[in-house]
Order: structure tokens, then C-alpha cells, then sequence
């Protein structure tokens, strides 16, 4: 009988993109999915380790396991991921009973470690060389990810993937732990993100988002050739079968014209662009060495609305990062104002060890002013993205419907119906009435009305054929 694996995954999409490689690899040697975890004979957790809260839940997980793990000892529990890396041993004195720690450099290795560990092997650790630990290529080298793995069945859905196309990062803003646990920032090269995509593309993939902490910050050196993202993103359009390219998360500094305009040039090119401000304070951009001001931030905005006005453009924000005043606080809420973003992601800042900001700032701003700030910030960006939807009342969309929405089945006069849920080619969400059949289609979407969140449509069955759609609206 095949063995049954439960995996949990937390955090970025560069978590769920690992846990699609184990997942593939794991298969390959005939292990199965449950998704009960009393069932399993391995349980992993994928985890992230940008704020505490993401830790803690994994903690209090592991806690209600150690009952079970006295009950069956043959029975594996792993820690995979970003947790993994920078608590390493610390997971064990919390957690005596975990088999493996392995980091998000080390994921090839979780097989041959589960083994081991079936076999009577305990507390097995497989972690990357930290920053400072040998030099810049055995660390670079030891942080490297086995990509071309690709299991279909773990995907958000089966018409859309994830390709990484950038490991690690090199900024270093003060708050932020990944450039720890997932080492120097390093493109990977250029023929294997293609032929990785052509292959997402023969296994019927439809849209592909690119992944990279800095996305478009990449390059890789291939002979005399330096590749940037504008020249991948040509190299990914011709490939038959892709209808539809995104590419996350950008870093402000580097949204050059060239790359505006290659989006721009080739329709497959999603015009969503995520590119975190996290502060609309200069002051506090410095605190956190982000490495632009707000005016470079004003001026990128500037760049996207010339070259691509009908972009969305998405953002991060950091609420309560050491020393904010209301008055800091103040200008976030006029950046938010200004740049009216389709949404942003909210975090209050939490303390993470190991970055500039722990050993050199003091996390002064108390809970409960973090938790307001980012209730205010929400608000008005709930108000801004529903304005914004509002635009598209009337208009017809391009919809790739990803599936069913969480509402129930109704019975229509031809059949069952369902409410589908698909996103137009600025990501924005659409809910609408159809069939199963229509899930992985691009269809024509008229939209009747909007919240905050959603785009609420129905399908325009009479059109001028789909090219017309597939290559137009936004
Ligand atoms: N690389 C991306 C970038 O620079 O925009 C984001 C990566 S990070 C995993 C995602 C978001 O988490 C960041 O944009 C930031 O807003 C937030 N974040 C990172 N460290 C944080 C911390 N210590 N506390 C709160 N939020 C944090
Ligand atoms: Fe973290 Fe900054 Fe790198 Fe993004 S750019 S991953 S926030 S260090």
C-alpha cells in the first residue's frame, strides 16, 4: 500500500511552489495525499518565518502532535521551509519529537530524510550555509532549489502555475528575515525557466506568475548574454498554450521603461503589477532601508500611468515599524490616498531575529496602535478599491475562470449551474454564473456590479469570437 503524506503550507507563494516539488518528488517514489492527518504516515509543515504569528501557529500545530507521535514513534513529522532554516535546533528543544528540520535550500533532500527517518534515524537537520558561513558561492550553492519538478495536482488550479525564476534576495530591509533563510539573491538561468514553462505548457497550463522576492530585479549572465525579466517575458510569449504571464513581487526601483514597455507590447503580459511601498514616510523608508523615497515611488507611478494606464498596481505596507510616529503614520495614509492601489496587503511589523532592525531599533509602537493603524489603512484601502472597481461597471472582461466559487450549485433550465470564479488580466477577481465545462476557459465577462473585493458579472455569450477578448480588455 502507498504511503500517505500530509503536507500544510503557510506563507508566500514561493512556500506553495516548494510544496508542489516535494509533493512531485514524494510522488514519484509512489507516496499518496491524504488530506487527514491522523491518516498519514509522514506529516510535514511548509513553513514561513516573515512574522512571528505564521511561527507560532506551526508551534501550537506541532504541540497537539506530540500526543500522536507517542502513539505511532514510526510515523515522521518534518519542518520544511523558511522556520526550518533560521530555527534549525531550536525546533527540537521546542519540539523533541520532530524528525526533520530541512531549509528551503535542502528540499531534494526530503525523501532520502524521510527514509532515513522510517528506518529509526531521529532529529535529522539539512539546513543551507548561513550568509556568513564560507564564501559567496558554497553559500549561493547551498541555497539552490530543484525546480523542474512539476506536480499539476498541487497547483492553485490546474490551468495556472508558479515558475521561480529568482532564489533569495540581497536587499536587506532592515525588518525582513528572507534574505537569512533564503540566501543571496540569485537568478536561475534563463533556458531552464523557458524550457520549465514550456512544460507548465504541455501540461495545459494557461497562466504563469513568475516568482522572485524582487522579480523584477532579475538577470542571469548566459555567455555574453545578460537576461533581464523584459527579455524572458519575450521568450515566454511565444510559447504556445501560456494565454497568460504575471510576474510577483517587484521592487520600485527597478521598474525600468524597457520592462513597463514589454509588458505593454505583448498582450499575454498581465497588466497587474505588486510593487510594495510599505511606507509612505521617507523617514521611516530609511528606517527601513528600502532605497527609494516616496518622490522615487511618485515617479515610478508616474512611469507605469504613461506607459501602461490601464495597469493595477498592488502594495505592501508595514504599520507600526519602529519609531512610527502618527504623524509618519499620516503620510501612509496620503501615499495610500494618492497612489490608490487595486489593494495592499497590510502587516503590523513584527520583530523577527537575526535583521538590522532587531539589533539596532527598538519595537516601540505599542500592539494596540499597530492593530489601529492597520484597521485605518484597511478601511481606506477597502473604500479606494471600490471606487476603483466601480470603473468597470458595464465594461466586458477577459475572465480565465479558475473554478467553483464557494457558493453552492444551482439547477439552471439547461443543466446544473454554478457560481464560477475567474481573474481578469489585471488580477482583479470576477464571480459569475456558468458551467463546469467553462472552468479553464477565457471567456468574455460583462460586469453588473462591485465590492471592495470582488467583480460581480455575467458571461457574454454573444461576442465576435474570442481572439477578439483575449487580446483586448484588461
Ligand atoms: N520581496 C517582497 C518585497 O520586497 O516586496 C516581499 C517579501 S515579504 C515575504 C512580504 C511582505 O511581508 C513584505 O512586503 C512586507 O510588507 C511584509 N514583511 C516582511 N517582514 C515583515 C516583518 N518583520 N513584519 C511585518 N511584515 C513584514
Ligand atoms: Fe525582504 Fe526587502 Fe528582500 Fe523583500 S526586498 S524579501 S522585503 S529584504
Amino acid at each position: 500500500m502507498a504511503q500517505l503524506l500530509y503536507i500544510e503550507t503557510v506563507g508566500c507563494q514561493m512556500n506553495m511552489l516548494d510544496s508542489e516539488m516535494v509533493v512531485a518528488s514524494l510522488r514519484r517514489q509512489g507516496w499518496e495525499i491524504t488530506p487527514d492527518i491522523e491518516q498519514a504516515d509522514t506529516i510535514l509543515f511548509n513553513t514561513c518565518s516573515v512574522r512571528a504569528h505564521a511561527e507560532d501557529k506551526i508551534y501550537s500545530a506541532l504541540g497537539k502532535l506530540r500526543l500522536w507521535k507517542e502513539e505511532h514513534p514510526e510515523k515522521v513529522i518534518g519542518v520544511l521551509g523558511c522556520m526550518a532554516q533560521k530555527d534549525q535546533q531550536q525546533i527540537f528543544r521546542r519540539a523533541p519529537f520532530v524528525d526533520l528540520i530541512v531549509g528551503p535550500g535542502q528540499l531534494q533532500q526530503v525523501p532520502e530524510l524521510i527514509e532515513q527517518a522510517r528506518k529509526g534515524a531521529r532529529q535529522l537537520v539539512a539546513v543551507s550555509r548561513d550568509r556568513k558561513d564560507g564564501s559567496l558561492a558554497q553559500i549561493k550553492r547551498s541555497h539552490e532549489t530543484f525546480d523542474p519538478l512539476r506536480d499539476p495536482t498541487m497547483r492553485p488550479s490546474p490551468f495556472q502555475a508558479y515558475l521561480r525564476i529568482q532564489i533569495g534576495c540581497d536587499k536587506f530591509c532592515t525588518y525582513c528575515v528572507v534574505p537569512m533563510t533564503r540566501g543571496p539573491e540569485q537568478g536561475r538561468p534563463a533556458d531552464e525557466i523557458i524550457e520549465e514553462a514550456q512544460l507548465l505548457a504541455d501540461q495545459g497550463c494557461l497562466e504563469i506568475t513568475l516568482l522572485g522576492q524582487t522579480v523584477n530585479s532579475y538577470h542571469y549572465q548566459q555567455g555574453d548574454e545578460d537576461w533581464r525579466l523584459a527579455d524572458l517575458l519575450e521568450k515566454l510569449h511565444e510559447i504556445e498554450g501560456i494565454r497568460r504571464i504575471k510576474f510577483v513581487t517587484s521592487y520600485p526601483r527597478d521598474m525600468d521603461r524597457r520592462l513597463l514597455q514589454t509588458v505593454h507590447d505583448l498582450p499575454k503580459c498581465s497588466s497587474y503589477l505588486h510593487v510594495p511601498l510599505q511606507s509612505g514616510s521617507d523617514a521611516v523608508l530609511t528606517r527601513m532601508r528600502r532605497g527609494y523615497s516616496v518622490d522615487d515611488y511618485r515617479q515610478m507611478i508616474g512611469r507605469i500611468s504613461e506607459i501602461l494606464p490601464e495597469a493595477a498596481v498592488a502594495s505592501d505596507f508595514i504599520v507600526g515599524f519602529c519609531g512610527e510616529t502618527e504623524d509618519e503614520f499620516q503620510l501612509t495614509i496620503d501615499a495610500l490616498r494618492e497612489f490608490r492601489f487595486k489593494n495592499s496587503f497590510i502587516f503590523k511589523y513584527s520583530e523577527r531575529e537575526g535583521t538590522r532592525a532587531m539589533d539596532q531599533l527598538a519595537d516601540d509602537v505599542p500592539y494596540d496602535v499597530k492593530q489601529r493603524r492597520n484597521n485605518l489603512l484597511l478601511e481606506i484601502q477597502n473604500e479606494i478599491s471600490e471606487q476603483e472597481n466601480q470603473r468597470f461597471v458595464g465594461r466586458t472582461m477577459d475572465v480565465l475562470v479558475e473554478g467553483r466559487s464557494k457558493k453552492s450549485l444551482k439547477q439552471g433550465d439547461q443543466g446544473p449551474v454554478f457560481q464560477l470564479v475567474g481573474r481578469t488580466n489585471c488580477d482583479r477577481i470576477v464571480v459569475f454564473d456558468g458551467t463546469e465545462r467553462q472552468v479553464g476557459q477565457v471567456l468574455p465577462v460583462k460586469v453588473q456590479d462591485v465590492t471592495h473585493h470582488t467583480l460581480l458579472g455575467s458571461i457574454i455569450t454573444e461576442h465576435a469570437g474570442p481572439e477578439l477578448y483575449l487580446l483586448g480588455s484588461s
